[in-house]
């Protein structure tokens, strides 16, 4: 039950980048040998698969990161800053979607504006009405919180953002593993994701950048792979998404973590959704109902996702987390969770929360197990 830190890797992810190294182990866009041509072919195909996966219009705007942090890190160092220009952002983002945007503050004098939520995560729309002005560049936010599981209205932030000639950048790490995310319904301008949260291997995340904004943006390493010419006093750089791929990608975790979303689109988004909804109902009413247990983020299940923080008593989180493994095998996370400013501000949490995450292979045993041991824990301080 910590799929919000990383998932599990099904098998035949596993064999698919096994695959690559038995059959076709090779570099990409670098060989004219068949077992190059095999894997470029494989490479590729992840890029047409991800841009399917989330509706994007086609694989130019698909770039293969290292993770969701280098994403955003890629579009903070992509374009120029300077003094009075505004960036918005939220007080539930993930540090990763958070101190990129202090460091141009502090680097150029960016003005950062945050918007709050009220105690459960949820935004009021006119907030960000209020603070989104001309000046503003991007508005950067979270599909849903890490902390609170609550889901937040990207569409109607990217039109806000947009009647200002403003973009919107969408933190999709806890979206696009659980439900269907569609970038062109959302109308955003850069959404960022990483693969080992949604069934995919560590090292490989994804960056979309809208198609019109491609040529704007400055890749945040170039080199070998990312040209077109070169000659002694100068480069062109090729065409996307190579030109953000600098130096050999990681392949294995690309074509595997296609296979993650061939085996996402298998079952269903719609479905692990619904599932995760029903588990998540059923925790959180659960151990809303455990006097001394204290939940956090949204009441009503349709507003988030399958994320639950509680607390113990005055228990540190961390000893309620290792209790948890030690006595019934149940593996959650405690603490911060990279949200500091969230902790402080908004729950007023010094040491944090335990936080269960769920996803498709989590059952309604190990809810109920989760909430009877949560129960057991309490029990025994009363
Ligand atoms: N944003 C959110 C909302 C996250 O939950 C996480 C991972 N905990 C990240 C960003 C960073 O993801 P990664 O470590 O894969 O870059």
């Amino acid at each position: 039950m910590d799929n919000a830190a990383s998932s599990l890797t099904p098998e035949p992810v596993i064999q698919k980048m096994l695959e690559f190294y038995h059959q076709y182990r090779a570099n990409v866009e670098r060989g004219v040998h068949r077992l190059s041509q095999k894997a470029s072919e494989e490479y590729e195909r992840a890029h047409h698969k991800v841009a399917e996966f989330i509706n994007a219009k086609s694989e130019t705007g698909i770039i293969m990161t290292r993770n969701t942090t280098e994403g955003i890190n890629l579009v903070a160092n992509g374009s120029d800053w300077k003094k009075g220009d505004k960036i918005v952002t939220t007080l539930i983002e993930h540090h990763s979607n958070f101190i990129v945007w202090l460091r141009l503050k502090q680097k150029y004098g960016v003005d950062v504006e945050i918007v709050r939520p009220n105690k459960e995560g949820i935004f009021d729309i006119t907030d960000f009405e209020k603070l989104i002005d001309n000046k503003t560049k991007l508005v950067a936010i979270t599909h849903v919180s890490n902390v609170l599981g609550v889901i937040t209205p990207v569409s109607e932030i990217a039109k806000i953002a947009h009647e200002h000639g403003a973009q919107l950048l969408v933190d999709a790490a806890q979206s696009v593993p659980h439900f269907k995310v569609d970038v062109q319904r959302i109308g955003c301008d850069y959404l960022a994701f990483s693969g080992h949260k949604m069934l995919g291997p560590t090292g490989v995340g994804v960056l979309y950048i809208k198609e019109e904004l491609i040529d704007a943006t400055e890749p945040l390493c170039i080199g070998g792979g990312t040209i077109d010419d070169v000659s002694v006093n100068s480069y062109k750089l090729t065409k996307s998404p190579t030109r953000f791929e600098a130096g050999t990608p990681p392949i294995a975790e690309a074509i595997g973590l296609a296979a993650a979303v061939d085996y996402l689109k298998e079952i269903g988004l719609e479905n692990i959704e619904a599932h995760e909804r029903a588990l998540t109902k059923k925790i959180y009413n659960g151990l809303s109902d455990v006097p001394g247990v204290e939940t956090y983020g949204p009441k009503d299940p349709e507003n988030r996702s399958g994320i639950i923080s509680f607390n113990v008593k005055d228990l540190n989180p961390h000893d309620v987390a290792l209790t948890l493994d030690i006595s019934a095998d149940i593996m959650v996370r405690s603490g911060h969770h990279c949200a500091l400013p969230l902790m402080k501000e908004l729950l007023t949490l010094p040491n944090g929360s335990v936080r269960a995450s769920l996803y498709l292979y989590n059952t309604e045993e190990e809810a109920e197990k989760l909430i009877s041991t949560v129960a057991e824990i309490a029990k025994s301080l009363a």
